[in-house]
């Protein structure tokens, strides 16, 4: 499959923020064709998913040992505040990243708020990234703290990627002092579920013989590529779980989910062919909205940025992002649809830039009497190297807010 040069995609990490997110690489979905049976898995891959637990909170807890057993929240406390990064104690109490630190607060009053640090989360990052680097070069991350490996032939004439996952979890805890999870699986989809299934400090192996099993049982909510829109739509349809969407044609996927059909079709039957990449860097970060209702005024259409704004607000807060061009779709009720842009030379620093862009390019709109059915912000030429930002977007989806 392919993926159109601007439509809005959900990103990975953290679940619940809806952006869409451009990469200068795109994953080309070969059609599904590999059997699940085979010895080595299909394509004959040995992939390793690494993902560090709670990661931003459990390096401030190793910083500050007064923090140790606290709820931790990263981020920021004030009113637009987001949260980052939870520590376990504080996730007890419901508190998730992506969320907003006024409902983080409601949900655990005792909890800690800490600034994040970036340059820190950065240097660790580097640090973990040079023991995967000793096994194999095809690391693709997919943010500072996660990241897929191909083992298949790594540097060591290791033959078992489970030691190699072994290996990598203690060089980490010893090195750096905090615990990753690790998931060791024949292609990526696998790979990234299975690290979140003995999450934290955790190892788990999805082998050929079981990967078709494994998904069967697991709700589609779970599943890397469908996000909180399209688990509600799958829902509504009657699919809840893995055995659900295998229980589905190819042909009602694809009417369904449109290009993204036939992945779901792949992944309901452990079947995943992507590649892991090196280098894909995140080029752009945005939201957008389509109205029930078409929108005619500026006030409304200044209303309806609001939440918009604050997605991709968001995003740049918990990921460390921040980008010097703001972009303002605007497609109009007969499907005609025009971006206008806004670069500024210092990289926006707060929501406040980003609205007072946005709020300009639409000022500058010329007056038309079509109404407006969708609006959208982007904010791209991103700052390189901020938090390394990566991306894997197996889906595309048409986000609602
Ligand atoms: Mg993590």
């Amino acid at each position: 499959m392919s993926f159109p040069a601007d439509g809005p995609l959900r990103i990975g990490l953290p679940r619940g923020i809806v952006a869409h997110v451009m990469s200068d690489r795109r994953a080309a979905l070969s059609p599904i064709a590999a059997d699940a049976a085979g010895q080595a898995g299909p394509g004959g891959r040995k992939v390793i998913h690494i993902d560090m637990d709670a990661f931003y909170a459990s390096v401030e807890q190793r910083d500050d040992p007064s923090l140790r057993g606290l709820p931790v929240a990263v981020g920021g406390s004030a009113e637009r505040g987001v949260v980052a990064a939870a520590s376990y104690e504080a996730r007890v109490f419901g508190v998730r990243s992506a969320m907003p630190s006024v409902t983080a607060r409601r949900r655990c009053p005792a909890l800690v708020f800490v600034k994040p640090r970036f340059d820190v989360y950065k240097a660790v990052s580097a640090q973990i990234r040079a023991i995967f680097a000793e096994h194999t070069d095809i690391i693709e991350p997919l943010s500072l703290d996660e990241a897929y490996l191909d083992v298949t032939q790594n540097k060591q004439a290791i033959a078992s990627a489970t030691a190699i996952a072994q290996d990598i979890r203690r060089r980490i805890r010893e090195e750096t002092g905090l615990t990753a999870s690790a998931g060791v699986s024949y292609n990526k989809f696998l790979a990234k579920l299975a690290s979140d299934h003995r999450k934290p400090d955790g190892l788990f192996v999805v082998t050929p013989a079981m990967g078709e099993r494994f998904v069967e049982t697991l709700p589609v909510a779970r599943f890397h590529g469908v996000g909180p829109a399209t688990a509600a739509k799958m829902e509504h349809l009657g699919i809840r779980t893995g055995a659900d969407l295998k229980a589905q044609s190819l042909g009602f996927l694809q009417e369904r989910f449109g290009k993204i059909g036939p992945y779901y079709y792949g992944i309901s039957r452990g079947l995943d062919e992507r590649p892991v990449r090196a280098n894909r860097i995140r080029k752009s970060v945005g939201a957008e909205n389509t109205f029930s209702a078409d929108l005619h005024t500026e006030h409304e259409m200044r209303e309806a940025l609001g939440p918009i704004i604050d997605k991709v607000w968001r995003h740049c807060e918990t990921a460390g992002t921040r980008g010097r061009t703001v972009t303002l779709k605007v497609k109009y009720a007969d499907f005609r649809q025009i971006t206008r842009a806004q670069s500024s030379p210092a990289p926006v620093a707060s929501r406040a830039d980003i609205e007072r862009a946005a709020f300009r390019l639409l000022a500058d709109l010329p007056a038309d009497p079509r109404g407006v059915r969708l609006l959208g912000v982007t904010l791209s030429a991103l700052e390189e190297g901020r938090e390394g930002e990566r991306t894997d977007e197996p889906a595309q989806f048409a986000l609602p807010l």
